[in-house]
């Protein structure tokens, strides 16, 4: 299956009207859209989220901006998906951030730095899971994908092939149906 990873739209960016933007780049990029929400997060939910961070000074601050105004939620899916969204957003203080990056062309801050996102495959369901019920996270095909991975790269994530682009050719050890 290909991999699943959860982003949040900081509310620096929800003040600023960034969050299209932010989504379309993911959608330019070729991940798939299977979850999405918009909700402000509870403090509990924030602790749950961040438990990394208990006992850091900045905390107290981040959870207040964190709950300053609704955000959205999106879980992206593709190959590679945990690697290529944090590659995408950059490092966490903007300011250092590459510009071609999320975090790099839109944010100043290392706090207010405009998403969140999943850094592991078991940070990815965790946090998922936090925010999101089984039923929530969609299923859907997506024509396109036939054009933008291999036949090998499909056959990782368990995506039927239909080779609409290329010569559809036998792969090792697939007998001739
Ligand atoms: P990342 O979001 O890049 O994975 P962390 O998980 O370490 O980074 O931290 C979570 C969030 O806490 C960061 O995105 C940032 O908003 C905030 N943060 C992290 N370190 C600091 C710091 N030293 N001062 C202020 N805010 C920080």
């Amino acid at each position: 299956m290909a991999e699943k990873t959860f982003v949040i739209i900081k509310p620096d960016s929800m003040v600023r009207g960034l969050s299209g933007k932010i989504i379309t780049r993911f959608e330019n990029k070729g991940l798939k859209i299977v979850g999405l929400k918009m909700l402000k997060i509870k403090r509990k939910q924030l602790e749950e989220l961040y438990s990394h961070l208990i006992g850091r000074p900045f905390l107290e601050e981040y959870f207040h901006y964190m709950r300053k105004t609704p955000v959205i939620m999106v879980v992206l899916e593709g190959m590679n998906a945990i690697d290529i969204v944090r590659k995408m957003c950059g490092v966490t203080n903007c300011r250092e951030s590459d510009p071609s990056t999320i975090r790099g062309q839109y944010g100043m801050s290392g706090r207010m730095n405009v998403i969140h996102a999943a850094d592991s495959v078991a940070n990815a369901e965790r946090e998922m899971n936090i925010f999101f019920k089984p039923k929530e996270i969609h299923r859907y095909k997506v024509p396109l994908t036939q054009v933008m991975y291999s036949i090998e790269e499909m056959q990782t994530m368990g995506i039927q092939k239909k080779v609409l682009l290329g010569r559809p050719r036998k792969l090792p050890g697939k007998e001739d149906e």
